[in-house]
């Protein structure tokens, strides 16, 4: 993990904990988004499997479970609800939990809870809603389990191009589903991050493969790859 700011013992709104990214939501935090503090439009799940950086290892490895945080901005994980103009949190008094516990000269608080008490999609969306039946397709079809392994063999080891094939089948179901939701039952495209997560094509090419740029549904690998355990390169995966 980060080493602690040294110097100083309060928050000096620097906005570093905030540009760095969203929190993760626990239990504690369901009233904010049953008072409509923060909605579906917020948030992104992390679905199992997923490679994200885990600031206790300072490593990125595959996400043990289904989470949801605070989507960024911008093409980067700056937290949505971060102001530059003056270092503020827009919904400061109703911030989440992680926010309340984090202390960057002091961690302990927080990492007594990460990883414990988060919520999942599930816990969010009303019952018998019918996107539900949607979600668990989607995650039958495009189960990220087995990513991180098709991206280390799609680098080193998939002469026949299983592994590229397969991760191009988990590309183009993922697309499927995502425009069956958004084109045919008129989910709107601003929920599309939390109902589904990440596309399938944006994970594997943070991991340095690139999806179709030449010959159709192909991918190819880009300038980065997995390091020595599997993992793929920290890069921009700030969760
Ligand atoms: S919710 Fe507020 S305090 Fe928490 S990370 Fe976002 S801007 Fe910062």
């Amino acid at each position: 993990m980060r080493e602690p700011s040294v110097g100083i013992a309060s928050c000096v709104r620097c906005g570093t904990c905030c540009e760095r990214g969203g929190p993760v939501l626990h239990v504690e935090d369901m009233g904010i988004l049953r008072d409509h503090h923060a909605i579906f439009r917020h948030l992104v799940t992390i679905r199992a499997g997923e490679p994200v950086f885990n600031p206790v290892t300072n490593r990125v490895e595959r996400a043990e479970r289904e989470m949801v945080k605070v989507k960024g901005r911008g093409g980067s994980w700056c937290c949505s609800f971060y102001r530059r103009e003056d270092s503020s949190c827009t919904i400061y008094d109703f911030r989440f939990l992680e926010c309340r516990l984090l202390k960057c000269w002091d961690p302990s608080d927080l990492m007594r809870v990460m990883g414990r008490g988060t919520i999942r999609r599930s816990d969010v969306l009303n019952e018998g809603d019918p996107i539900r039946s949607v979600i668990a397709l989607h995650d039958e079809e495009c189960p990220l389990s087995e990513l991180s392994a098709l991206v280390v063999r799609a680098f080193v080891e998939d002469e026949d191009g299983t592994a590229r094939r397969r991760l191009s089948d988990l590309i183009r179901r993922d697309s499927a589903l995502r425009s069956y939701a958004l084109n045919d039952l008129g989910v709107e495209s601003a929920f599309e991050l939390f109902l589904f997560g990440r596309t399938v094509r944006d994970i594997v090419s943070d991991a340095g493969l690139v999806f179709g740029t030449g010959r159709r549904d192909s991918v190819r690998q880009g300038r980065r790859g997995p390091d020595k355990a599997g993992a793929v390169d920290k890069g921009e995966r700030m969760c």
